[in-house]
């Protein structure tokens, strides 16, 4: 369900049985010629959609406004939106801390934006990731008070945690194409497996006769898209969804 239509009996029923609560997070960038400025967000927000006909799932509203960087092109007649991690940081805290008051603990932010090698990370994501640990510390020691994790009660906490079962685990952060696709899916930025996966899950978004107007490297392989690739990484995409958002 998207969260901006459900009433408070779905939210409260949404708590009650730990649905997961996602997050499309993601930028506005320059992705060649070809393609809407808003890839990296689409792309999650419609792999959420599709993933939402198979599961029980809230969708917040996405957040576009993460950085970009002009890395790729300067903004100028572009388009590319920069708010640097520093910005973001405090913004994705509070706005943690505020799904956990309502209730929720099972809280996901998806980003597909830089996520080639999520494991170190990039400013986006890496400011989501930070935020959710510091809402987490800030909401225990709100509700239990401070030295909750030296009391009596978390005397489990180690057990627990090697079961899984843990606070922190309360709010992730994912990469959309996991690595595990790596080699199996193109990894690029506005070439055939970004351009294919928007033909297959956004098509207004990419204009194939602009191909011939991109002049970056990165683009050279964007006319060798098809829908039919972009298929197959959206399958691997949802895979990947059922096995992280679980109830
Ligand atoms: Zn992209």
């Amino acid at each position: 369900m998207r969260y901006e239509m459900m009433l408070p009996h779905q939210i409260r029923q949404a708590i009650a049985e730990n649905w997961p609560v996602a997050l499309p997070l993601g930028v506005l960038e320059y992705h060649g010629e070809h393609m809407a400025v808003g890839m990296d967000t689409l792309a999650v927000v419609k792999m959420l959609d599709l993933f939402e006909r198979q599961a029980d799932i809230v969708i917040l509203p996405p957040f576009y406004y993460g950085a970009a960087s002009y890395a790729v092109a300067p903004p100028e007649g572009n388009g590319s939106v920069q708010v640097g991690g520093s910005a973001l940081s405090p913004f994705a805290e509070e706005l943690f801390f505020s799904l956990l008051r309502i209730g929720f603990r099972n809280i996901h932010a998806i980003v597909h934006h830089q996520t080639e090698n999520f494991a170190a990370g990039m400013p986006t994501d890496l400011a989501f990731k930070a935020a959710g640990r510091q809402a987490i510390f800030r909401f225990l020691e709100k509700e239990r008070g401070e030295g909750w994790w030296g009391s009596e009660k978390m005397a489990a906490y180690y057990a627990e945690h090697a079961e899984g079962e843990n606070p922190f685990n309360w709010v992730a952060v994912h990469a959309l194409m996991p690595a595990e696709m790596n080699g199996r899916y193109p990894f690029d930025h506005a070439a055939i497996g970004e351009t294919s996966l928007m033909m297959a899950l956004c098509p207004e978004a990419v204009d194939t006769g602009r191909f011939g107007d991109n002049t970056g490297w990165y683009t050279a392989s964007a006319a060798d898209a098809s829908t039919e690739l972009g298929n197959s990484g959206r399958d691997m995409i949802l895979e990947h969804l059922r096995r992280i958002l679980k109830s």
